[in-house]
């Protein structure tokens, strides 16, 4: 469905996933006054727990999307491994944004590529593979190191592999189980940054300032912003993703994620059609945050501010802390600086991992900033 009108406060957003994401647009959403309803296979969610409806799913049972659209104005999702038949089911029935074009690109990492690199973005190469001679075909063309990927339902660093020697080739394959892979030229990269854009119906656009991540066993751990490049290369991120999110076309958010080579090349990595982990110090660095970005962008409101008020971090509180701390972590210790924020996404059980909440801080510099954040999170487990 095509509209052009905007969707005001009062009116009810729909949420495909129910996570962290999901429930931090939905707090976005209530302080501007939109009822939220999320739809996701599971109950007593991040996100259900702040919506004003929780509906509890297959995203296979049609019948129950199309009773989900038919209640919501428009539909956005915080998770893009949503099967393409459930935003299809949407569509028919209200705008779904980004659509579903978008979600069909962004979650095959083959089509992905194919698609940046079709249109001339700089990537990593790489090649399709679906057997292991085909492994064996890109290895000899790309060489090695290279990284194989399975094409669908990657994050965190699942479902990939690092192959350093011919002999882990057959390994490497035989991993895949018959799944359709990428192989990509390992990148000796400097640094990870990630841009968190957003482009409206009419191709308003507006990208946050560029976040620097680090991570740790392939899960982010912290990001700071404004990222330690020089303002060429932020000024030339900004440009790649006005580019995809032009190109794409977007309308909504997506974060595109980028390597910087040592010898300072650009090169996108990842693309989400959502906010991202990396975008959470803009709830408290920036005049509008990534959540509320997305909203405006999704119900054609006039986009807002996404400088940074000061330099700022974020460290994410896996569920390792609790493990840690040998039960509830000590929250009053984190919290004794009071320039460190905590947020918390509601999930009962910590698991090794899992993404439990994140602290964020600002500071005169990003090293004050990071500092601020990951003591705040040593203090957590620790007897300071
Ligand atoms: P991805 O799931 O593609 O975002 O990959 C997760 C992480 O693995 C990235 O953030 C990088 O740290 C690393 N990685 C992925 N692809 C490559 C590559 N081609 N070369 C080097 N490191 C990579």
């Amino acid at each position: 469905m095509v509209t052009t009108d905007p969707i005001l406060p009062g009116a009810t957003l729909g949420v495909l996933g129910s996570g962290q994401l999901g429930r931090m647009f939905a707090i976005a959403a209530r302080q501007l006054g939109y009822r939220v309803h999320v739809y996701s296979p599971e109950t007593d969610t991040p996100a259900g727990q702040v919506g004003d409806v929780e509906v509890a799913a297959p995203y296979e049972d049609l019948d129950r999307v199309r009773a989900f659209a038919r209640e919501v104005n428009v539909v956005t999702f915080e998770f893009e491994n949503v099967p393409s038949a459930t935003s299809r089911a949407c569509a028919e029935i209200v705008p779904v944004r980004p659509d579903g074009e978008v979600l069909h690109v962004t979650q095959h990492r083959l089509r992905e590529k194919t698609f940046l690199a079709s249109r001339g973005f700089p990537v990593t190469p790489f090649r399709a593979i679906r057997s292991e001679s085909d492994l064996r075909s890109a290895i000899s063309s790309l060489g090695l190191p290279g990284v194989l990927k399975t094409a669908s339902f990657g994050y965190d660093g699942k479902g990939q592999q690092k192959v350093r020697h011919e002999d882990e080739l057959a390994a490497a394959a035989a991993a895949l189980n018959g799944a359709e892979g990428i192989y990509e030229a390992f990148v000796d990269f400097e640094k990870e940054v990630s841009v968190v854009a957003a482009r409206t119906l009419t191709g308003e656009f507006a990208a946050f300032p560029v976040f620097e991540n680090t991570h740790v066993n392939h899960i982010l751990d912290v990001t700071f912003a404004p990222a330690a490049i020089d303002p060429r290369q932020a000024r030339e991120a900004e440009e790649l993703a006005r580019g995809i999110l032009d190109m794409l076309p977007v309308v909504g958010l997506l974060t595109v994620e980028m390597f910087v080579t040592r010898s300072g090349k650009l090169l996108v990595n990842e693309l989400a059609p959502r906010t991202h982990n990396s975008g959470h110090l803009t709830l408290n660095a920036c005049p509008t945050s990534q959540f509320e970005q997305q909203l405006r962008a999704v119900c054609g409101l006039p986009l807002g501010a996404t400088r940074m008020e000061q330099p700022a971090a974020m460290a994410n509180l896996l569920g390792d802390l609790w493990l840690a701390a040998g039960g509830v972590p000590r929250w009053e210790a984190a919290l004794r600086d009071p320039n460190v924020k905590l947020h918390l996404y509601g999930k009962a059980t910590p698991r090794r991992g899992r993404k439990m909440g994140h602290l964020t801080a600002g500071g005169a510099t990003v090293e004050e900033a990071v500092r601020r954040v990951t003591t705040a999170r040593a203090r957590l487990t620790g007897n300071s």
